[in-house]
């Protein structure tokens, strides 16, 4: 089997509403999740993390308003996803616990997993979720995103979720098993890409626009999605998921289409944070907190002896040594203005000083990039 998927310990998994909703009636299949529901418990029995991705909402919601077929205004999309989400939420969390999975309801927006700040707030609860073994069940938060704000397909929400997670590999499952070179059935001479190593314009051209009725997302938004996960370390895999137990099919090796990421998650996410980011602001560490953060340790307060500037949390900052040299950067927990309060204090005493129970650190490791000698 391909590494992408044996060494894969965090899994971000893709379900489009055409595989969850029965055409006719519109009602969950049940039946098909509840073997989705049964490979997730046995990766989880593996010591994997796993996290859904699902849509659905809108197209179970629309049909119990009894909506007309056909295009939904914004307003009658949001109504839809309101109601729709109950049952969907309702459904995972049934179906998981018979498998002894709990699940969690994780409605995101665009600006959740873009703007730094919250973006920070996103990964540290799922991240918490994670730790506490549960399975999130993600879904973007179509009731209050408008068209300005808005993902509005869940392929590019599972990669931003799957890349903001530094999750290892992010599953589509999808109506078809993979990218052909020519429209399946239309023409008889198309086969599909076992892997695609480069995002071409051909390949992009390949992808046309392949939507089915319940989806809003065609191959070209897999394609988009595929760009944004690989670019950031993350493996992406197209898979049918029009087959009961469709994880265990592809971890026996069905037929699928590979993108392999280059580098790995936590790299380029350090990458990132090391080199991309402006920082506003900076603190200064003693020489034990130096030496702790080349052991690969987090930032405490009580190791800060100044700080400078004036940023939000989430910003990213400079860290220096005790002689001003600067030896890494991070996304910082706690606004200056709060960072300057608890510089030198214990942890423990952070909720005394500040009045809510902050985060133990000030710069988390996976939020650093360090360039100390020799590491
Ligand atoms: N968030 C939408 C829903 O739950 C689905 C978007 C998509 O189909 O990709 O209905």
């Amino acid at each position: 089997m391909r590494k992408e998927w044996t060494d894969a310990r965090r899994l971000v998994v893709k379900i489009g509403s055409s595989l969850l909703i029965e055409p006719e009636r519109g009602t969950l299949k049940s039946n098909w999740l509840r073997t989705l529901a049964q490979d997730i418990a046995a990766l989880a029995g593996e010591g994997r993390e796993i996290l859904v991705v699902s849509s659905g909402a809108i197209a179970l919601g629309r049909r119990a308003l009894g909506l007309a077929p056909g295009r939904l205004r914004l307003e009658e999309s949001q109504a839809s996803a309101a109601v729709g989400q109950v049952a969907l939420a309702h459904g995972y969390e049934a179906l998981f616990r018979e498998e002894g999975l709990v699940t969690a309801q994780v409605l995101l927006t665009l600006g959740d997993t873009e703007e730094r700040r919250r973006y920070l707030n996103a990964r540290s609860t799922i991240q918490t979720l994670f730790k506490l073994g549960v399975v999130p069940i993600v879904n973007e938060n179509d009731t209050v995103a408008t068209s300005e704000i808005r993902y509005g397909d869940n392929d590019r929400l599972a990669a931003r979720v799957a890349t903001m997670m530094s999750a290892h590999l992010l599953v589509v499952l999808s109506d078809v098993d993979g990218l052909y070179t020519a429209p399946p059935g239309a023409n008889k001479e198309a086969h599909r890409i076992d892997e695609v190593r480069a995002i071409t314009p051909e390949i992009e051209a390949l992808a046309g626009a392949t939507g089915t009725d319940y989806g809003s997302g065609g191959m070209v938004t897999k394609i988009e999605a595929a760009k944004i996960a690989t670019a950031a370390g993350t493996h992406m895999v197209i898979t049918s998921g029009r087959r009961d137990h469709p994880l265990r099919a592809l971890g026996e090796g069905a037929p699928a289409t590979w993108f392999p990421a280059r580098g790995d998650p936590i790299a380029a996410r350090k990458r990132w944070i090391g080199g991309a980011l402006e920082t506003k602001g900076a603190l200064t560490i003693d020489a034990g907190a130096v030496a702790a953060l080349g052991r690969g340790k987090s930032l405490l307060p009580a190791g800060v002896v100044a700080i400078e500037g004036r940023f939000a949390r989430g910003d990213a900052v400079a860290i220096r040594g005790p002689d001003g040299r600067e030896i890494g950067r991070g996304l910082v927990a706690y606004d200056s203005q709060d960072a300057g309060r608890i510089v030198g204090r214990k942890s423990g005493e952070i909720a005394r000083i500040l009045g809510y129970e902050g985060r133990a650190e000030i710069i988390h490791r996976d939020d650093m990039s360090l360039n100390l000698k020799g590491s």
